[in-house]
């Protein structure tokens, strides 16, 4: 196994072990909610990464097959644009999917009413291929000469997505030192808040949010989380639109 993706396996294993009091309360997970984030799951660990490997493979190779491992970058410049740039395009691509017209499409991840790290994977099945991750990552590494920097990074906005989801409490010295640049999970639960719209569209730094005045860090926690929708469990799937 790639070492990256141990890493990041070996951060869901923790961060599953110190909130499993979370995620096996029944009064905040029902079975109507690990039946949708199995599938999720299943989407983004095996139905992405296919899709991922057709799309380099079938359409890139075919379209520019001289272009395959051409480009030769610095491995921090790699891991940056990764962590950094990509981050960037997420943060509009994330306040996109708050527009009217494709909220019903980014609605599904806003119903868990608690989050959890099995709350990350939360989508309709057409939602990651509305993610710029999905299209900019797939063609830098296809792109790149040695992608492995490049994937550190994609590990750790991956890390950094099982944390934000996670609920687990930031220590007040981690709030002060990494809390300057990082979002961390109470400033996603605020993004989840019912009470609170359009703030924290960041993924991994807050910095985006900071400059473009949508960050949003009071004090206290944000407490109802969640839109309520009706809907059916292949709906919230297969025709997310569908849901009032
Ligand atoms: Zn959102
Ligand atoms: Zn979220």
């Amino acid at each position: 196994m790639d070492l990256s993706l141990a890493l990041l396996f070996f951060c869901f294993l923790v961060l599953a072990a110190s909130t499993w009091r979370q995620w096996t309360d029944p009064e905040k997970r029902n079975r109507e909610s690990w039946w949708i984030d199995g599938a999720g799951l299943l989407i983004q660990g095996l139905g992405v990464p296919l899709l991922r490997v057709g799309v380099s493979a079938v359409i890139l190779r075919s379209l520019w097959p001289a272009a395959a491992g051409q480009v030769e970058i610095p491995g921090a410049t790699a891991f940056l644009l990764s962590f950094t740039l990509i981050d960037y395009l997420y943060y509009w691509n994330h306040r996109g999917l708050h527009n009217a017209g494709l909220w019903p499409l980014h609605r599904v991840h806003h119903t868990t009413e608690s989050l959890d790290l099995w709350a990350s994977s939360r989508n309709s099945v057409w939602t990651p291929l509305l993610l710029v991750y999905l299209w900019s990552q797939t063609a830098i590494v296809f792109l790149l000469k040695d992608p492995s920097w490049f994937l550190w990074g994609v590990a750790a906005s991956n890390a950094l997505d099982l944390w934000r989801h996670s609920s687990v409490r930031t220590p007040a010295f981690v709030r002060k030192t990494l809390g300057a640049f990082l979002i961390l999970p109470e400033d996603h639960e605020w993004h989840h808040s019912r009470d609170r719209h359009g703030v924290n569209f960041g993924a991994n730094l807050n910095l985006w949010d900071r400059w473009h005045g949508s960050f949003h860090r009071p004090p206290g926690r944000a407490e109802a989380l969640g839109v309520i929708t009706k809907g059916s469990l292949s709906d919230r799937l297969w025709r997310p639109w569908r849901l009032r």
